[in-house]
């Protein structure tokens, strides 16, 4: 466009600062869009390790069970044996024979008692998993309304800042248009730079808005003039007054 060439300084400082700030709102929006994919998978993560917890303890449950039904069957075996036993005393030859019974007979007695008290602990270590259990359960269940909650939102946020990008990424093409094309060849090289993207800064307590370099009186008062481009001697970045930057507003 021919008129380009016919800005002033002002206008040409106008139209890299308003460009500038669609791109920091892009930029800004770049960095939220690369956390949301994460932030969504963590959450996933978290669900997965609960389920996982009270699947865990569900199966430590069944685990117990099948002891207690293990020591079960040793009450039985041994009570069975100990009426095999009690038969077999009755028809005894010898006294060694009755004391070896007897023995056998205390052996299976003991086996039970033990078996017994196995079962006893066994039930009460269920009775707390069980406690577990329905505490995991309750936390799960909490969990994943909080979870879904914040999913259907992470999602909106994704779709909005797709819309957002959208819309800047025309206003930022509009924007360019209207920028000075070495302005905007300098904008270029200087936004590249530097993590942060911003190449035009404002002078903010007589300092660089970019490096926090201190800016003589002399020289802001000659951004202020608006007779020439002027950058930062330290990062080389664009400067603007902040009354000019204030002015320009990006929605
Ligand atoms: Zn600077």
């Amino acid at each position: 466009m021919a008129q380009v060439k016919d800005y002033s300084v002002e206008e040409k400082l106008a139209s890299v600062v308003k460009l500038q700030k669609i791109d920091s709102k892009l930029d800004g929006l770049q960095v939220l869009k690369g956390e949301l994919p994460i932030e969504v998978s963590d959450l996933e993560d978290e669900i997965a390790g609960l389920h996982a917890r009270q699947t865990r303890i569900e199966e430590e449950i069944n685990g117990i069970q099948q002891f207690i039904e293990q020591k079960k069957n040793v009450i039985k075996e041994s009570g069975d044996l100990i009426k095999k036993y009690e038969k077999q005393s009755e028809n005894v030859k010898n006294n060694r024979e009755f004391e070896a019974i007897n023995k056998e007979m205390e052996m299976q007695t003991l086996e039970v008692k033990l078996a017994e008290k196995h079962i006893k602990d066994a039930t009460e270590e269920i009775a707390e998993k069980a406690r577990a259990l329905e505490l995991a359960k309750k936390a799960v269940s909490a969990k994943e309304g909080n979870l879904k909650a914040k999913k259907d939102e992470l999602e909106k946020i994704i779709a909005e800042t797709d819309k957002e990008e959208k819309h800047y990424n025309k206003m930022a093409a509009a924007a360019r248009q209207h920028v000075d094309e070495r302005l905007l060849h300098s904008y270029d090289r200087i936004r590249k730079t530097y993590r942060n993207g911003l190449a035009v800064v404002p002078v903010e307590r007589d300092s660089c808005g970019g490096c926090f370099n201190a800016i003589p009186p002399q020289k802001q008062s000659e951004i202020k003039q608006h007779k020439k481009i002027i950058v930062c001697e330290n990062c080389g970045r664009i400067l603007v007054n902040d009354e000019l930057n204030d002015a320009v507003e990006v929605k």
